[in-house]
């Protein structure tokens, strides 16, 4: 079976449809070929053997009643010389017509020597009447024939007929039992083959079938395997390394799907651009390992403040990320880029040289508004990347924030705090 399984699928389906037409084309030539031999059989039963009989019978017949009441009738004068000789010229006519074909049927070795004795009695037989129809021509009264003869005769050809007769009949009863006998081993044997060719077809085609599913099931393991290697591709592509955050790509594709959802829905949508304070320095003072993982401290902060299915983190490059909210309104955007700001401040990460605070401080640039077709795809990430700069240029360690068109100054406690912690 491993042929089968090593083939293709469209060859397996080729094979099948082959199997399936041998398998009709050998059960209809058995049926074809069982119904040709039973028909032999049968035309031999009763052509083949009750031909003979009939043809015997009728010799019989012929000598026993046609001619032997001839010769009676002429006797007793009940018919003229002149019809008698014509009844006698035709009943020996028939008898030889008979005889003919009788003796042309097939005959066993056996047989023939018995047949050819009857065929010289017939003809010895056949001579007696003939004498009687060249005496009957030749003008001889022939009511004079002795009865004797005629009865010795007829006695004769009565006993050697009779004989051959019953012969006849034995070998029919015989062929006949003997058929019945062989048509029911013959049954049994297309039977037999029928139930094997059937078993055969149904075993080949479950091992065909068999294969063609594992195929399929092979097909979708490998179709199933596909989509999980995608799958992980995709979250590969989409993943930044460091911080296990979104990276810039998946921003890229999940900024013009949400804003063209809020536009769509009319609702709000916030962008922020946050930059880590004074991070060169940072790097420059504590190395670029421990500046790694003061990034990804600060990805954590930012995963652990977001908590919506709706809003999404991402590093977009170096020290910066971005936020997208969205159904998230101005006040609330605002209430989460304070809560970043002070969880950042919050986790104490140490950076002496930071002008802004004793700690590690990110500044954010925050727009939130309403979106409309109006709104242009750029304009967003350029207000917040200003709104960036200017929380910068603020002092850091805070955000700046415009909503809907409203550019609002954040000098929240945030400043007071960093100078409180300054001094
Ligand atoms: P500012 O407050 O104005 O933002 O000052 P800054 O020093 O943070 O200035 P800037 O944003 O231009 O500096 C970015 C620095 O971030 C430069 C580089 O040393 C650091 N940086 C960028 N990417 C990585 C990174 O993957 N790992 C580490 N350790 N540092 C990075
Ligand atoms: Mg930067
Ligand atoms: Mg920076």
């Amino acid at each position: 079976m491993k042929f089968i399984e090593a083939l293709k699928l469209k060859n397996k389906l080729f094979l099948l449809f082959l199997l399936i037409t041998f398998g009709l084309i050998s059960i209809g030539i058995m049926g074809a070929v069982n119904m040709k031999s039973m028909k032999k059989n049968i035309d031999y039963i009763y052509f083949g053997s009750l031909v003979p009989v009939t043809e015997l019978n009728n010799i019989l017949q012929t000598y026993n009643g046609e001619l032997t009441t001839t010769i009676y009738k002429i006797k007793s004068a009940q018919i003229s010389q002149s019809e008698a000789i014509a009844r006698i010229d035709s009943a020996l006519n028939k008898i030889k017509k008979n005889w003919q074909s009788y003796k042309s049927h097939y005959k066993k070795e056996h047989e023939i020597e018995y047949v050819e004795y009857v065929a010289l009695e017939i003809k010895s037989i056949n001579n007696y009447f003939i004498s009687i129809v060249k005496e009957g021509i030749a003008g001889k009264d022939l009511k004079s024939i002795s009865l004797n003869t005629l009865e010795h005769n007829a006695e004769k050809i009565h006993q050697i007929l009779s004989k051959l007769i019953n012969y006849e009949v034995e070998v029919a009863r015989y062929e006949r039992s003997y058929f019945l006998q062989k048509y029911d081993t013959l049954v049994s044997q297309v039977f037999t083959i029928l139930v094997l060719v059937v078993i055969g077809i149904l075993f080949i085609s479950y091992y065909v079938f068999k294969s063609i599913q594992n195929d399929h099931t092979t097909l979708e393991i490998a179709t199933k395997k596909l989509k999980q290697a995608n799958k992980k591709l995709e979250n590969v592509s989409y993943t930044d390394s460091l911080t296990s955050l979104h990276n810039r790509r998946y921003f890229n594709f999940i900024y013009d799907k949400e804003l063209q959802r809020a536009r769509r829905n009319h609702t709000y949508i916030t962008y922020m651009m946050l930059d880590i304070d004074y991070f060169k320095q940072y790097n420059d003072t504590y190395g670029h390992l421990e500046g790694d993982s003061a990034l990804k401290s600060v990805a954590k902060v930012l995963k652990e403040s977001l908590k919506r299915p709706g809003d999404f983190v991402f590093r977009l490059g170096g020290e910066e990320f971005g936020i997208l909210l969205t159904q998230t309104n101005e006040e609330n955007s605002e209430k989460i880029a304070q809560g970043i700001c002070d969880a950042v401040r919050a986790k104490e990460i140490k950076h002496e040289r930071s002008k802004a605070n004793a700690f590690l401080t990110v500044s954010i640039g925050l727009v939130c508004c309403i979106a409309d077709e109006a709104l242009d795809d750029e304009i967003l990430l350029s207000k917040a990347d200003k709104l960036l700069y200017e929380a910068k240029e603020s002092g850091r360690d805070r955000y700046r924030s415009e909503t809907n068109g409203a550019n609002e100054s954040t000098e929240t406690e945030v400043a007071e705090e960093k100078i409180e912690k300054k001094l």
